[in-house]
Parts: structure tokens; sequence; C-alpha cells
């Protein structure tokens, strides 16, 4: 029986994804040949590359002065390719911590130039987003982490500043609409909202790259992804394939506006009960809430002991929150069904009755 996965990553994918994924593995479209053993230069495989670019322009509204690319490396890659290619190292990057991801992309920028942290939560172990805060002039961008998946926080605003933003998107990509004119550019691991391990979305105004004095390694170069069409080497055949089939299933939807409307519902529903049930407790400002990863404690250990048993014995995977944090935390992404919330707070009330 199919188990109610709520997995912060690598995460649930859409059932109907994953079984025609399963076939293109085997025959792809009757051609009698694996989707992973044709060339990357086929027309077939590059139709494929052209339609998860479109899709991603389509979905998220964004014009011909950004490229989409699909490299390899994670998001953790992002953290330093980011810097490398958009600061020199006399200049100035700005950032905000608010969690275990921004620290560390701050760390790895550090290599490359001058950063300043101009807010963090980190002094209330991050169970906020921080507010207020000035950019310094010579700033030359903002780097934020929109969702912050082990935390359970999530920008409900975008912040307004005069340099372009520069985005991790990697668990809330595709989630809600995006105002793409704020950034200079959006990363995002395709393996909590997108797809499979093994592929990274990096959406960058191209405007912004090719500038700096600093050599760069051919595959760590931006500027050489955005003039091949993100097929300078061998692409992740199979990750891209498989994210531009949740796109599809994306837009068969309805788009991020749809999308964003389920979520907010889905989220509602189990933030209503960790507020009503007796046995839990939420873990993080109210007002900073995620709509994809919701993190909560039970009230006592005990409690939590008994919570994560009774879960496991129900079919519900993967609720456990991260090792350092403990607790809970469901990731109800994109591909979440409503009734895998309605069955985890349905649970949830069962639990309470025998003993709260
Ligand atoms: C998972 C995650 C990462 C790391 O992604 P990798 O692909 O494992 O490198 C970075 N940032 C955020 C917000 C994440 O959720």
């Amino acid at each position: 029986m199919k188990k109610h996965n709520f997995s912060s990553g690598p995460a649930i994918l859409p059932q109907s994804v994953m079984e025609e994924a399963g076939k293109a593995v085997v025959d792809w479209n009757g051609m009698g040949l694996s989707l992973l053993e044709i060339s990357h230069r086929s027309k077939e495989f590059v139709s494929v590359m052209e339609e998860a670019q479109q899709l991603t322009k389509e979905l998220l509204n964004i014009n011909d002065d950004y490229s989409v690319l699909f490299l390899t490396g994670g998001a953790s890659s992002q953290f330093y390719m980011t810097a490398m290619n958009l600061l020199d190292k006399e200049e100035t990057a700005c950032y905000i911590d608010t969690g275990n991801w921004s620290a560390k992309a701050i760390k790895e920028a550090k290599i490359f130039g001058k950063i300043v942290e101009v807010a963090s939560s980190k002094d209330k172990e991050y169970v906020y987003i921080p507010k207020g805060f000035t950019l310094p002039n010579e700033a030359k961008y903002l780097h934020i982490t929109t969702n912050n998946t082990v935390q359970g926080t999530q920008f409900q605003e975008i912040p307004n500043v005069n340099v372009p933003l520069v985005a991790d998107m990697s668990s809330d990509i595709f989630s809600r609409p995006i105002d793409i004119e704020k950034y200079g550019l959006i990363y995002a691991g395709a393996q909590k909202n997108m797809g499979p391990a093994g592929t990274t979305m990096v959406i960058v105004r191209k405007d912004l790259v090719g500038k700096l004095n600093r050599e760069i390694p051919t595959m760590l170069n931006y500027k050489i992804h955005v003039d091949k069409g993100s097929m300078f080497n061998t692409p992740p055949v199979f990750p891209v394939f498989v994210s531009m089939l949740t796109l599809r299933w994306l837009k068969a939807q309805g788009g991020v506006e749809a999308i964003q409307k389920i979520n907010e519902a889905k989220a509602k529903l189990l933030y209503d009960e960790i507020d009503s049930n007796p046995c839990f407790r939420g873990r993080v400002a109210v007002e900073d809430r995620s709509l994809m990863n919701v993190t909560f404690f039970a009230q006592t250990p005990e409690l939590e002991k008994a919570f994560s048993e009774i879960a496991k014995a129900n079919n519900i995977s993967a609720i456990n929150g991260y090792r350092t944090i403990g607790g809970f935390r469901a990731s109800i992404y994109n591909a979440m069904p409503m009734e895998s919330v309605e069955y985890l707070v349905k649970t949830m009330r069962d639990f309470a009755k025998q003993y709260a």
C-alpha cells in the first residue's frame, strides 16, 4: 500500500508523473528505446529540455531577460557558484541568515567576496524571519532563503530592496507566484518540489553573468551554460525529464496560482489542528509559518514517542523532525494530496482522544 509520504526531500511527486517516468525508462513513447539510452543531442531529448525551460517561464511568468538552466551539483553547489559568478573579490553581497541552509550559503560565499549578514534569526534558533534591516550602499545583491526546509519558516513577504535578490527556493519553487523582476537569480534543487534528486534549476538574469574579472572553471560558469542553453555537457536527462512531467502536471492543475490556494488550504488544516490539539504545539512564529514544511512538537517526550509510533503504524512516513531539532515535520509540497493531510489530521485527533 502506498504510504502517506511527508518526506522533506527527496520528496513526494505526483503519482501520475512517477508512472509515466517509469514507463519512459523502459520504452519511451514506443521508440523501442529507454529515455536513459538515447543521446542528449537527439531531437527527442532536446524537445524535453526546451519544454522544461518553456514551462518554467510560463508557470512563473518569466520573460526572455532570463535563462532557465538545469545544472548538477545540488543546491549546495549554488551556494558557491552564485558568489563565484556574481561577486568580485572586493565587492560586497548581503545575506539574511534564516536557517541551516542560509548559513551554509554564507560560509561558501565568503570565499569569493565580502559578505555582510544584514539580519539573522539564529539568536532564537531560527524560529522567525527577521524583518527590519538595512543594506549597505555597496551591496551588489541580497541573498535570501525563501523557505527554510529544516526550521519550517517562510518569507511571506519578499523584501523590497534596490539590488537584485538571489534566492534559494529549493523547497518552495512553484508553490506560489513570484515577481521575477525582484530577482537576479533563483536556484532550487529539484528534489523538494519539482522532481528527483540530480538536477538544480537556476533561473538567471542574463545581463548579470560573464561580468567578473575572476577566472571561472567552464562547468561552474553560468555564462557558458546560458550561452549553450543548458546543454554544454550531458545534462541530467532523467531528472530533467521528470521535472518536465511535473511541470506539465502543475500546468494541468491550473498553474501556480491554483496550487497556491490548495497549498494554503492544506497548511491551514494542519496548523489549525496543531493549534487546537492539546497534545501538540507549533514550533515557529505564526506569521512566518511555512506552507511547505510544517514543524511542530508534542507537549512531552512521552507523547512524542507515542505519536511517532502511532504515525508509523498508521502508514504515515517520514514525519519526524530534523535530527538536531526533534519533534515533527510534515512536508506538504505541491504533490501532497489534501487527502493525506486530512488523514494526518485525523490521526492526530484520534491520538488526542486516547492520550490527552
Ligand atoms: C535541500 C536544500 C538544500 C540542499 O540541496 P542539495 O541539493 O542537497 O544540495 C539547499 N537549500 C534548501 C532550502 C534546501 O531545502
